[in-house]
């Protein structure tokens, strides 16, 4: 396992994300089994870094995390939590809501802890001298409770520059969106000079861009299985993912990379990438960011599904947008048939255009706008037949 030095610590620089734990499709129960198997995989390789949130997985994360690490002594891993600033509609009493992560979480204190989701829109809330957050966040700092603070954002670089300057000295840590992608397309660059300027940790958040650097388009995978015939000997392909995590390897200031894993063999594959430094070759980097270039179509939704409450006719977000970008990719087949597998009031058609998801989405993506272009196309089609629409819908069954 690589390691990275923050302060006092020796933190794995692979973190454990845990927003993606698989469940019980019928009872949403979280395969309790599965999280302790991956979990003893991950720590006997050296992973020491487990990265949850107060809203994952509608409550459940916390505590199937908790449960898994009880197995281990509390002092062998670290334990990071976010306060969920970015989901309030009033003031709360902020300390009793970080004592419920705590009793959660099964501890007494978090090693690392964020404020979740400071963005733009966000920060009305966080700043609030009513809601009394980053004050009260101190406190516990103060207290012991927290060793060391930090915040998510989602929000452009101007806003991270101008909110680090306002809190200086407040945090010790910054976790952003960065993968070779969001490099160009979110200026992950920049807010990376920004981070070191002010002496910060960069965490990384969403470094395979939910899933999609993780199993490339065929043509751009067989790029870098070409360049990997070329260059990486005689060993089996490590995979897309392997390419991407290894851009952020080189990145002096990433202290940690969270990757939210559901599958062992996930767990695999990105412990064999973390085993040892192995740095990207210029050629490499140069390919990476050709390929980020092809990506740059369709809208960048992660899945985060921080849209998805507040729509009005409640219409499955992140999953029309996946359409749309399949459609974006190329006028196949398989996004109509996702869309027939729709019920007729939960088709992009449905969408009222009211704008809410647009205001939450932290990517700032113009859902509307999409979903209309989205209903467009399939209106046009091609249309799937009964048979075919059918099957669909029982697939969706199953992923439910
Ligand atoms: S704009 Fe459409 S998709 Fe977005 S919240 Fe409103 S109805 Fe839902
Ligand atoms: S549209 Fe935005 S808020 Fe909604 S799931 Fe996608 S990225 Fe998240």
């Amino acid at each position: 396992m690589i390691y990275s030095t923050f302060k006092d610590l020796k933190l794995s620089k692979l973190g454990f994300g845990c927003m993606r734990f698989a469940s019980d499709p019928a009872t949403g129960q979280i395969d309790q089994a599965k999280v302790n198997a991956m979990f003893d995989l991950a720590i006997k390789e050296g992973v020491n870094y487990f990265d949850t949130a107060y809203p994952y997985l509608g409550g459940n994360s916390e505590i199937a995390m908790a449960e898994a690490l009880s197995r281990y002594p509390r002092e062998s891993y670290y334990i990071a939590d976010k306060f969920p600033g970015h989901s309030l509609t009033g003031p709360i009493d902020n300390i009793a809501l970080f004592n419920v992560s705590l009793r959660k979480c099964r501890t007494d204190y978090f090693d690392f802890y964020l404020l979740h989701n400071v963005t733009e829109w966000s920060e009305q809330f966080y700043e609030s001298a009513e809601y009394h957050i980053i004050p009260d966040i101190l406190r516990m700092k103060e207290e012991g409770k927290i060793r060391y603070l930090g915040f998510s954002c989602h929000g452009g670089p101007k806003f991270l520059d101008a909110f680090l300057t306002r809190h200086e000295g407040e945090f010790d840590f910054v976790q952003i969106q960065l993968n070779y992608l969001d490099w160009t397309l979110q200026d992950a660059k920049k807010k990376c000079e920004i981070i070191a300027r002010h002496g910060l940790g960069i965490w990384v958040m969403e470094p395979v861009r939910g899933g999609k650097l993780a199993v490339l388009p065929e043509e751009e995978s067989a790029r870098l299985r070409e360049l990997h015939a070329k260059t990486g000997g005689s060993g089996a392909y490590p995979g897309d993912a392997s390419y991407a995590f290894r851009f952020l390897q080189d990145i002096p200031e990433v202290k940690v990379i969270l990757s939210g894993m559901n599958e062992v063999f996930q767990v695999e594959d990105n412990l064999r990438t973390f085993r040892e430094e192995w740095p990207l070759s210029d050629e490499e980097r140069d390919i990476l960011l050709r390929i980020a270039e092809n990506l740059k179509r369709g809208v960048p939704c992660t899945a985060c599904r921080y849209c998805c409450d507040g729509c009005p006719v409640g219409l499955n977000i992140p999953y029309l947008l996946e359409c749309y970008n399949d459609f974006k990719f190329a006028q196949t087949l398989t996004p109509s048939m996702r869309i027939d597998a729709l019920e007729e009031e939960k088709r992009p058609a449905a969408c009222i255009g009211c704008g809410q998801c647009a205001h939450a989405c932290p990517q700032h993506i113009d859902v509307p706008a999409a979903l209309a272009e989205l209903a467009e196309m399939y209106e046009k089609g091609p249309h799937w037949s009964e048979t075919v629409k059918a099957r669909s819908k029982a697939m969706q069954e199953d992923l439910k």
